[in-house]
């Protein structure tokens, strides 16, 4: 089997939130697709451990907001490597409430799908919710963020709880400079790609890298990176 047959898969990059009666969070997520047109239905895929997870079974109601281009990997990070039973992901950004209740995403959102749970398909480590959309919107006409977006230019990686996630993911192409591994997140910090996000041109060695810089996904410091 060459699963690398799977890598050539396209998906997009959305914050998933979730919860009721005061408790709610939002975790990022890759899949999510159109089921039927009529009614408006949607599927996502979420890991059985994470804390949206439970609070979908809980609520039977669920948000996806599709991310720009323009999300940064700060906040990508804050959804995707961070767990809401540890951290108030949704206190800092910026939301609305939902009709459902939920509350909606709207920074560096193009639209969302505000989706009360239909049905739920036991995959083993994931779930699969399918629900129907009772509102949505769109935000504005930024461009929507592809996974291969995500991997390819920004530099991100899956969570270890993403259903796409495998094990020492190769890494895409041999560089000039050696990169560098967030031993925390994952996150690798590529020469040439540099951290445009933060202020760092493309080209600039991690050696060179101010001892200020910091993993642009879950903040840790320069000493957590591990030569790749
Ligand atoms: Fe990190």
């Amino acid at each position: 089997m060459n699963r690398a047959a799977l890598h050539k898969i396209s998906y997009g990059l959305y914050i998933v939130t979730s919860g009721q009666d005061g408790k709610f969070n939002g975790q990022i997520a890759n899949s999510m697709f159109q089921v039927t047109s009529n009614p408006a239905t949607v599927a996502i895929s979420i890991n059985k451990e994470n804390y949206t997870h439970e609070l979908i079974k809980l609520s039977r109601k669920f948000v996806v907001s599709i991310l720009s281009e323009a999300a940064p990997m700060t906040f990508i990070g804050l959804f995707g490597f961070k767990s809401g039973r540890d951290v108030d992901k949704l206190k800092n950004v910026k939301t609305k409430t939902a009709v459902t209740g939920v509350p909606i995403v709207l920074e560096n959102t193009v639209s969302y799908m505000e989706v009360e749970m239909e049905k739920e398909l036991d995959c083993g480590t994931h779930t699969i919710f399918v629900g129907n959309i009772v509102d949505c919107d769109v935000v504005n006409d930024a461009e929507p963020m592809t996974y291969a977006y995500y991997q390819n230019v920004k530099g991100g990686k899956s969570s270890k709880n993403a259903p796409t996630y495998v094990k020492d993911e190769p890494s895409a192409a041999p560089h000039s400079a050696a990169s560098y591994v967030c031993s925390v997140c994952g996150y690798v910090y590529d020469p040439d790609k540099g951290d445009p996000d933060n202020g760092v041109a493309p080209g600039t060695k991690f050696e060179d890298l101010p001892e200020t810089w910091t993993c642009p996904v879950c903040g840790a410091d320069k000493s957590k990176f591990e030569k790749e």
